[in-house]
């Protein structure tokens, strides 16, 4: 009898076992480093795209107008009027903390990890 419910306390603790590590590995492809959102700040504000998700973004700020290309989860500056051009020789931003720069332009570009935000602030 003795071993019997020592058995059952050993199948118990397996499972909590199981589902501990279970949860474990399940955090581990949480978003977190593999999911990163690029921020754009321009003149007209702030906007948020997936880094995952390759596309071009045209905008115009302080009546410049550029081309950002998110390409293989990084993003650079494609093509931008600016007199000095710096932006488009910065490179490609694709780590957290990673900004491009348009001084002219006043834009900027930041790398952020997570997700692209829903708008859970609350404003005001
Ligand atoms: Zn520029």
């Amino acid at each position: 009898m003795i071993s019997k419910k020592r058995t059952w306390l050993d199948i118990i603790i397996i499972a909590i076992a199981l589902v501990i590590s279970a949860l474990l590995i399940g955090l581990k492809f949480l978003p977190s480093e593999g999911d990163l959102t690029l921020s754009v700040i321009s003149e007209g504000g702030e906007s948020e795209y997936s880094l995952s998700e390759n596309r071009e973004i045209e905008l115009m700020s302080n009546g410049i107008s550029l081309i950002i290309r998110i390409e293989n989860s990084s993003a650079y500056i494609l093509s931008s009027e600016c007199p000095n051009g710096i932006c488009m020789k910065q490179g490609r931003a694709k780590r957290a903390g990673d900004t491009v720069v348009c001084a002219p332009a006043g834009v900027a570009l930041i790398i952020k990890s997570g997700g692209v935000s829903h708008g859970d602030a609350v404003a005001g």
